[in-house]
C-alpha cells in the first residue's frame, strides 16, 4: 500500500537575533539556518522513516530543488512534486535570546497546487491506499473527493485550523488527527463533540498527556499516556505522530499499535532540536528504551 500525502513543502529560515524587531525597526541577524519544513513535508518524512511507502503530492518553485532532493534522500517518492512559477513556500522565523519567536509563512508554490496535479498523482493509486492532507495547500477538498472516489482511505490533520476548510472536508474523512486546541475549535465550529462527528476514527493528541482515540461507530474511546521524556523542542511532534500513525496503518498494523508507535516516535522527537531533518527512523524508535 502507499500513502499519498498532499502537503506543503517549506524552507524554514531560522534567524537568531538579540531581540525581536519593533514595527519600523531594522535589525541585523546573528545567524541563519535553512531547514526542510512545512507540515506536509514533515509528515512525508515521518511516514517514510517509519517504513511507509510514501508519495508526496506538492509543488515547489525554481528555488526548491534542494527540498525535493532532501525528501528523496529521506525515502519519499517525489515524482508528484510539480515545479511551478512561484517562490517555494517558506517560513521566516526570528528567535531571540530568550527563545521567543515571530514567524511569517509565505505559502508560495504550496498554494499553486491544482486539482489536475492531484489527479495525475492519484492515477498511480489503488483502492486501499491512504490519502493524507493538512491545511497548508490548495486543492485539498478536490483531492479528498478524488481519493474517496478511487476507494482510498482519507486522513486529515486539521492544522493550521480553519473552521470553513475543515467543515468542507469533514464528510470525506475516515480519520482525523487534531491537537487539543484544534479539537476544541472543531467542537465550537460544528457544535458536535468528537464522538458525534461523521468520521470513523478521531484522534486527539494531548501533548505530554498523550492522546485519545475515539472510534465513533461504537462510541468507544481509549486514552494512551505519553512516554515520559524531558522535552527540548516540541516543534514537529504532532507531524511526526501523524506520519508514523499513517505508516503503521498503511502497513496493516491495528490502530492501537500504530498509535503506540507514533507516540514513541513523537516522544523521541521532542528530545531533539529541529524539524524534518531530525525525525527519528523506525530503528531509533524500535531500539529506544522508552
Ligand atoms: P502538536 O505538536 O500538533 O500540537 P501535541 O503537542 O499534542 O501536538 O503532540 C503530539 C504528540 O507528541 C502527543 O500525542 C505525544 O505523543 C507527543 N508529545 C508531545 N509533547 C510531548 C511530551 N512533552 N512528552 C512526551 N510526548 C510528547
Amino acid at each position: 500500500m502507499t500513502i499519498f500525502n498532499l502537503g506543503s513543502i517549506n524552507a524554514d529560515m531560522t534567524y537568531r537575533v538579540r531581540r525581536l524587531p519593533r514595527p519600523g525597526e531594522t535589525i541585523a541577524t546573528q545567524s541563519l539556518d535553512r531547514g526542510l519544513g512545512g507540515k506536509g513535508a514533515n509528515m512525508s518524512v515521518a511516514a517514510a522513516r517509519a517504513a511507509g511507502r510514501t508519495a508526496h503530492i506538492g509543488a515547489v518553485g525554481p528555488d526548491g530543488a534542494w527540498a525535493v532532493e532532501r525528501l528523496m534522500e529521506y525515502g519519499v517518492d517525489t515524482r508528484s512534486i510539480a515545479r511551478v512559477d512561484a517562490a517555494t513556500g517558506h517560513a521566516i522565523i526570528a528567535v531571540d535570546e530568550a527563545g521567543e519567536n515571530t514567524i511569517l509563512i509565505h505559502p508560495g508554490a504550496n498554494a499553486a497546487i491544482t486539482p489536475e496535479m492531484v489527479a495525475a498523482a492519484l492515477d498511480m493509486a489503488r483502492p486501499g491506499d491512504l490519502f493524507l492532507f493538512q491545511n497548508e495547500t490548495s486543492a485539498q477538498a478536490e483531492g479528498a473527493e478524488m481519493a474517496r472516489e478511487k476507494g482510498l482511505r482519507v486522513a486529515h490533520a486539521a492544522a493550521p485550523f480553519d473552521a470553513e476548510a475543515v467543515k468542507r472536508v469533514l464528510p470525506l474523512l475516515d480519520l482525523i488527527v487534531l491537537n487539543a486546541v484544534e479539537a476544541e475549535q472543531l467542537e465550537e465550529a460544528t457544535g458536535k463533540p468528537p464522538e458525534a462527528l461523521p468520521i470513523r476514527d478521531v484522534i486527539i493528541t494531548l501533548g505530554s498527556e498523550g492522546c485519545r482515540w475515539v472510534h465513533t461507530p461504537t462510541g468507544a474511546s481509549r486514552d494512551f499516556p505519553a512516554y515520559r521524556v524531558t522535552p527540548v523542542d516540541t516543534t514537529g511532534a504532532g507531524d511526526t505522530f501523524t506520519g508514523y500513525l499513517l505508516a503503521g496503518l498503511d502497513r496493516g498494523m491495528p490502530m492501537a499499535q500504530s498509535i503506540a508507535q507514533a507516540q514513541r516516535a513523537a516522544a523521541i522527537m521532542v528530545t531533539r532540536r529541529g524539524t524534518a531533518d531530525v525525525i527519528p527512523d523506525l530503528k531509533d524508535v524500535q531500539d529506544s528504551l522508552l
